[in-house]
């Protein structure tokens, strides 16, 4: 079997302050995987900014909705929006990539699992990259993951992961406030390691996740025996970097 690289990325990363995709971003990401394809690893992209995307696009038009609802109507344009711009980019780098929308509810039973990580499976085989999101238009309030984060986790067990990098629009987790200049980013987190009064609660802006749950699930799955990187997904070539020069690769490491 290859290689395989879970690789997720978030609304902060994909969307620019307001609310609209930003395609050079996306492209950037698109040319790393195909790069790590061409290095023979099998890539499963977990993507969010559905809903960004979506709320970007129909903000001027929407009246006052409630917060679910809204939810669902951002997320069923923005999902659509999304695809469109991975499926083109993919193409025009010569790949396909293709959808897989998922619930809790796909982890939970058996046969949904098996379904779902056939469904994967069948994809990488035939070179097609897995593009995987949350199905926000469908799950609500307490049948949601948490966020992309935990999802993330569960689709780099299911595909047996050699490694998970969550691209965030931080470098890593810093000994401090990311505002102070003094603040550093901790390179290497083991288990053990006392973190949690490093780690602030506070939640990404155009997404549901932040530092607290992406360091949840980053020692959640180290402590099952994949490495986590975390990295910042605005700088240029970073997934390529983590790989090629990892001593000089600003990120935070959770060692397996
Ligand atoms: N699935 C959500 C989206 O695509 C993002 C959830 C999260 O922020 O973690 O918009």
């Amino acid at each position: 079997m290859k290689r395989r690289i879970a690789v997720k990325v978030g609304s902060n990363v994909l969307t620019r302050a307001d609310g609209n995709l930003d395609f050079t971003r996306m492209s950037a990401l698109v040319d790393q995987i195909v790069e790590l394809r061409r290095r023979d690893f099998d890539v499963v992209l977990i993507s969010s900014g559905a809903v960004a995307s979506g709320r970007g696009e129909l903000r001027e038009d929407v009246p006052p909705l409630d917060e679910v609802a809204a939810r669902q109507l951002f997320a069923s344009v923005g999902q659509a929006k999304l695809m469109n711009r991975y499926f083109e980019l993919f193409r025009n780098a010569g790949m396909l990539c293709g959808q897989v929308l998922t619930t809790k509810e796909h982890f939970s039973t058996r046969e949904h699992y098996r379904n779902q990580k056939r469904c994967v499976e069948v994809m990488l085989a035939h070179g097609v990259v897995p593009v995987v999101n949350e199905n926000d238009a469908v799950s609500v309030t307490e049948l949601m993951f948490t966020d992309n984060d935990e999802l993330s986790g569960l689709i780099a067990e299911m595909i047996g992961a050699s490694a998970l990098v969550i691209l965030s629009n931080v470098d890593g987790v810093f000994d401090g406030d990311p505002a102070t200049p003094s603040s550093r980013v901790i390179r290497e987190i083991r288990a053990g390691d006392e973190i949690g009064k490093f780690i602030s609660a506070k939640k990404s802006e155009q997404g549901r996740g932040g530092m607290e749950s992406k360091c949840g699930v980053a020692r959640r799955i180290a402590a099952a025996g994949v490495p986590v990187v975390i990295a910042n997904g605005r700088r240029e070539d970073i997934l390529l970097k983590i790989f090629d020069d990892p001593a000089g690769t600003v990120c935070t490491r959770f060692i397996a």
